[in-house]
């Protein structure tokens, strides 16, 4: 499956006043998976010091991360990889909106990076305006969020303006961010839509905030806790600040977090490894289908998503597994990837299939099919590499409805599973059958109850007034057989 996801963001501050850019840099490493349009990183010195750029993070001995070694010494900054799920989508644009993003007024000054997408942008942007804040420089959700804080921070304290955020902006945010007096904070939406945690170093000395606890691993820092949603903390030279700054009342985590953004050695929702919960996703597959084993001869699986809930269909079924199919591991480039020849391209040279699966007739489990050009192009591969029957398992249920929390699946037209049952989908992507996890079983592996899951996606039903309005109205449109715009919710 072939998506664009919604970045990733990471924070340092440390303690000890040691320059925090190699924190920063590794953390956001283990995450280039959450985006790879453009990165970023700001530090403070004397003032923010910047550097962005577009494509995905180089290697330590690029010199221009050698370079940024000697430049950013401070001992608190903030970095972001990016997906463009909102905005325009042109060279100059993603230029513009690489993150982090300094703004400011005639009081005060923020860098701010993250991981979500705002759905009432046209009332924020009338909002800004109304405020004398009309003039946007960026095509990007984050400006509008730096806007309405920094009209908080002229009124009041950080405090005030994260309550300020919280309360006017619907949608998903995950936010680290900057002021100039030196604090690093970061803050979630109060129904903690997209992934957000913070741990610290083994001396006590740093604290970091990460989109994935593998941004914590990675630099050997203990996991402490997710900032909880409708929380923030502050980290300045008086110390530590945990808020609860709006109640939670229920929460809607993000469920395509576990079948495909996270990497599987992340820790999500009630704090259980993402790989084990696709391990049970597996087995589930297995259980719903106990007569897998007269249809199937061998399992295989889409890497890497695909891999652990093979394991677990693997072992519940007694079925072999076979690693037929595996990446090539240098084709990262999924940046600009913005039409369908394009797309298909990609996914063709992204995998290779051997040919231990010849006269065999295989299950294939793969986390979810959205358009189905990437399981069309896979059935293929496969027909060509000698499969006999194949039978599509996917871990996510049938996709619905679009997204309007920063996932690039923004019409009902695109989604194969919004106008087609499950024979009907076997038949256009060409494989023999298709199956899909239940949702009830889906979410019982979660450890999550259905209360504390988005499920818009698969459901139609979501978690914010707003996009269930807009998710209503473009259905609406759509049944009646007009042409829908992409991004609709972004229409300002
Ligand atoms: S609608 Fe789907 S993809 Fe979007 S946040 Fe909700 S669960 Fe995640």
């Amino acid at each position: 499956m072939l998506l664009r996801e919604a970045c990733g963001v990471f924070g340092v501050f440390d303690f000890g006043g040691r320059p925090v850019f190699p924190f920063i840099y590794w953390g956001l490493i283990s995450q280039n998976h959450r985006g790879h349009h453009s990165y970023g990183f700001t530090g403070l010195d004397e003032d923010f010091v910047s550097h962005r750029s577009l494509g995905i993070i180089p290697p330590m001995r690029h010199p221009v991360i050698k370079r940024l070694f000697k430049r950013l010494r401070g001992n608190v900054g903030i970095g972001h990889v990016r997906y463009a799920t909102s905005g325009r989508d042109t060279q100059y644009w993603l230029l513009r909106d690489i993150q982090p993003l300094v703004m400011s007024d005639s009081e005060n000054k923020v860098a701010l990076a993250f991981n979500g997408n705002l759905v009432n942008v046209k009332q924020l942007r009338s909002e800004l305006r109304r405020r004398g804040r009309g003039s946007f420089h960026s095509s990007s959700d984050v400006e509008l969020l730096g806007g309405v804080l920094l009209c908080g921070l002229r009124r009041s304290d950080l405090s005030s303006a994260v309550e300020g955020c919280m309360r006017t902006i619907e949608g998903a945010f995950s936010v680290v961010g900057l002021t100039r007096g030196g604090e690093l904070f970061a803050f979630r939406d109060p129904l903690g839509i997209k992934p957000l945690c913070y741990g610290c170093s083994q001396d006590n000395q740093m604290f970091a905030v990460s989109s994935e606890s593998v941004g914590l691993d990675i630099n050997d820092f203990r996991y402490e806790s997710e900032v909880q949603p409708g929380e923030l903390l502050v980290w300045s030279k008086d110390g530590m600040r945990r808020e609860t700054i709006v109640e939670c009342r229920r929460r809607a985590f993000c469920s395509f977090e576990f079948a495909y953004f996270a990497r599987p050695d992340s820790i999500l929702g009630h704090g259980q490894p993402v790989y084990k919960i696709r391990e049970t996703f597996g087995r589930n597959l297995a259980r719903e289908d106990p007569d897998i084993w007269r249809r199937v001869d061998v399992i295989v699986s889409i890497p890497a998503t695909g891999d652990d809930a093979a394991y677990g269909l693997h072992e519940e079924s007694g079925i072999p597994w076979e690693r037929a199919i595996r990446r090539h591991r240098y084709v990262v480039d999924r940046a600009f990837i913005s039409d369908q020849r394009e797309r298909e391209t990609i996914i063709s040279k992204k995998i290779n299939v051997k040919e231990a699966i010849k006269g065999k007739r295989i299950a294939v489990v793969e986390d979810s099919i959205v358009r189905g050009d990437t399981s069309r192009k896979i059935v293929k591969k496969l027909r060509r590499a000698g499969a006999k029957e194949i039978h599509m398992y996917f871990t996510f249920p049938r996709i619905i409805s679009p997204c309007f929390y920063g996932i690039d699946m923004a019409t009902f037209g695109e989604l194969i599973g919004s106008q087609h049952t499950e024979e009907e989908i076997a038949k256009l992507i060409g494989a023999d059958s298709v199956h899909y996890q239940s949702l009830r079983n889906f979410v019982r592996a979660t450890g999550m109850s259905e209360d504390e899951l988005c499920l818009g996606c698969l459901t139609g039903k979501y978690p914010t007034p707003s996009a269930q309005k807009l998710a209503d109205e473009m259905r609406k449109r759509f049944e009646a057989g007009e042409i829908e715009m992409g991004r609709i919710y972004e229409v300002a």
